[in-house]
């Protein structure tokens, strides 16, 4: 079967941003209206305080909006956290679960990964599900196996119903202006691709794969252009309306 899969392009903002970058979220409203139509679904993951705003700001031109994390209950006695379906009544449309950031600085696991995408499903939101190997488990070997292990674990059964996207970032690469090569990519790309194929059918074959991790202007076009790449995760590039822009346009 061919399937013909729209790529997406989302920005993580992480803790960055105020209202005052809402002007920035203008401009790119601005570059992406008045030029071609971009050949991507374009999601910007604002911090929490701001999703509002730029799910309402965003729906003028096309810009979608995502939460960064949700919590795995609907509601309850959970300080500081944020449910999936907060998120929703905010606006968005998307989340990520398992940031390696967040695995790291907050211990999530697979388990609590999935019960996070699981959630996110049940309030009508897309996950996007990172998984990516450490620096040290690349060189000893054991990348595909790690990824492989971070999938099982953290994807939910129900992603064969229900739309859900995998964001390979190879944790050594973000926010390190290191990526792995193209055939790097394309080799991971293609056993996620493979993964995601032998549980969920058809439906994994038209699961969105992102690249995320020191994805930037100047690499984006190649990096976009490898088999089973169909999109990007963006850190610190997605922070300045030009570049991202950029990197959208290079779809
Ligand atoms: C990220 O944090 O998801 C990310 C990819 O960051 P950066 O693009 O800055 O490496």
């Amino acid at each position: 079967m061919t399937t013909t899969i729209t790529p997406l392009i989302a920005g993580n903002w992480k803790m960055n941003g105020s209202r005052a970058s809402l002007e920035e979220l203008q401009q790119l409203a601005g570059l992406l209206t008045t030029g071609e139509a971009p050949k991507a679904m374009v999601v910007i993951c604002p911090p929490a305080t701001i999703l509002h705003a730029v799910a309402s700001q965003g729906s003028t031109s096309g810009i979608l909006a995502g939460g960064q994390d949700c919590h795995a209950s609907a509601s309850g006695a959970y300080t500081g956290d944020i449910s999936a379906g907060m998120l929703a009544d905010a606006g968005a449309q998307f989340v990520i679960v398992g940031h390696s950031e967040r695995r790291a600085a907050h211990g999530e696991t697979d388990q609590i990964v999935r019960a996070k995408a699981e959630a996110a499903i049940g309030a009508g939101l897309k996950p996007i599900i990172c998984v990516g190997e450490t620096g040290a488990e690349r060189d000893s070997g054991k990348a595909e196996a790690v990824v492989a292990a971070l999938l099982a674990g953290s994807v939910p059964d129900a992603a064969e119903l229900h739309e859900v996207i995998v964001a390979y970032e190879p944790v050594w690469a973000i926010g390190t202006g290191r990526t792995p090569t193209n055939d790097e990519i394309a080799q991971m790309h293609n056993r996620i691709r493979a993964i995601l194929v032998e549980r969920f059918g058809d439906k994994g074959a038209s699961t969105r794969i992102l690249y995320g991790g020191s994805m930037k202007p100047q690499n984006a076009r190649e990096i976009l252009n490898i088999e089973n790449v169909n999109g990007g995760l963006v850190g610190g590039a997605s922070l300045l309306a030009r570049d991202f822009y950029t990197i959208i346009s290079a779809v």
